[in-house]
């Protein structure tokens, strides 16, 4: 399913297309939007984190993948791991809660959001699983 949303010019259903890479240990974003029936094009482009509507229209077309590390191997590093966490902006509690994710279930995201997650914490210590198709 693809979403899209109405060209500004004439009103026909756009062509959307949302991509996301990891680009220097942050995620960068852009979408373009391209009208069949007019010809209109846009493109917009950022860094960290996508705007919710965007991220929607992304999982739409890439899906979510889950990251997965293992409990007990991951214990000797928890500290560090749990510094990951902390750097992007999550509170102790939220790190922690992250953290016990991590090591049970899973940490689900988009392709490239857990990619950059897996790389920070393969550079802590981490054992992982994944990201795999959830
Ligand atoms: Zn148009």
């Amino acid at each position: 399913m693809t979403r899209s949303w109405p060209c500004d010019h004439c009103d026909a259903a756009m062509h959307v297309t949302v991509s996301q890479t990891v680009e220097r240990d942050r995620l960068a974003w852009s979408v373009s939007s391209a009208c069949a029936s007019c010809g209109n094009a846009e493109e917009q482009c950022g860094r960290d984190d996508m705007p919710p509507q965007l991220r929607e229209l992304l999982i739409d077309q890439v899906g979510l993948v889950i990251l997965q590390a293992d409990a007990e191997t991951s214990q000797r590093s928890r500290t560090r791991m749990l510094a990951v966490f902390r750097a992007g902006g999550a509170t102790i509690h939220e790190s922690v809660s992250r953290y016990r994710a991590l090591t049970n279930s899973g940490i689900e995201g988009t392709p490239a959001e857990m990619k950059l997650l897996a790389d920070r914490l393969t550079r802590a210590g981490a054992l992982l699983r994944g990201p795999e198709a959830s």
